[in-house]
């Protein structure tokens, strides 16, 4: 029998005569997703990637993960904060929130850690910089899975936010939380200058000037089939980069 690769359903009886070799942490947000999906869309994202890859590394290379409890606490852009239980944390909070996992992980001699983070809005960069500086032996290694594999073979219309992408990928792994027939349409309105919109500069966008549905992208032809290819893609990259990491370490 497999063993049990997800701490929100495993018992102490489970896993104490198991050596896991690395730990997965999903990492979400809580906000709102256009008018059809739940508030927890991108923690339950990352939470499904996070068990499918973790399965499939130990069925095709025999390496133990766990899945820690997803964080639904995400960092989040000014006017998205006004809407009713849209939740933000600030820098020092996630930090906070990373460093102590870290802190129980290395105590425990597990040094592999693995943010699968579900939220673009999330930068863990500095934060595993720091970490890197107190735990010189714990390797952190950061996924946005959203962005491990290109969108344009399996979506008609590009994502940005609760458009084709994550709505496919939410109707695949959980159709009961998603009514797209209360979908807005998701229409980005961008910024007044060029440049910005070109990317030469950024600055976070006022979410109440971008989207009037809070969506920035189209999920009208979102689908479960979609969902399913392009989670598959995605959770066999990050499988795969579980495996290399954990079997043979990440420098020469
Ligand atoms: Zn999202």
């Amino acid at each position: 029998m497999n063993p049990n690769l997800d701490l929100s359903k495993a018992k102490y009886h489970d896993i104490v005569n198991e050596n896991y070799d690395y730990a997965v942490l999903p990492w979400g947000a809580t906000e709102p997703h256009n008018y059809h999906l739940p508030y927890m869309t991108d923690c339950y994202l990352a939470y499904h990637i996070s068990i499918d890859a973790v399965e499939k590394a130990f069925s095709d290379n025999e390496i133990k993960g766990m899945v820690l409890p997803y964080v639904p606490f995400g960092a989040q852009n000014p006017g998205q904060l006004d809407y009713p239980f849209c939740l933000h944390t600030s820098y020092q909070t996630q930090f906070s929130i990373l460093r102590d996992i870290v802190a129980s992980l290395d105590r425990q001699g597990i040094n592999k850690l693995f943010i699968v983070n579900g939220h673009g809005g999330n930068s863990f960069k500095s934060m595993i910089r720091d970490l890197a500086v107190d735990y010189p032996d714990f390797i952190i290694i950061l996924i946005d899975w959203f962005a491990v594999e290109p969108q344009e073979p399996y979506f008609d219309i590009k994502d940005d936010h609760a458009g084709e992408q994550e709505t496919s990928v939410l109707m695949y792994y959980r159709p009961d939380l998603v009514d797209l027939s209360v979908a807005g349409e998701g229409k980005r309105i961008p910024f007044k200058s060029a440049s910005l919109n070109a990317g030469v500069g950024w600055t976070p966008r006022n979410w109440k000037r971008v989207s009037p549905d809070t969506g920035t992208a189209n999920p009208k032809k979102s689908s479960a089939e979609k969902g399913e290819r392009y989670a598959k893609a995605v959770v066999a990259k990050i499988a795969k980069l579980f495996a290399e990491v954990v079997k043979d370490g990440i420098y020469q």
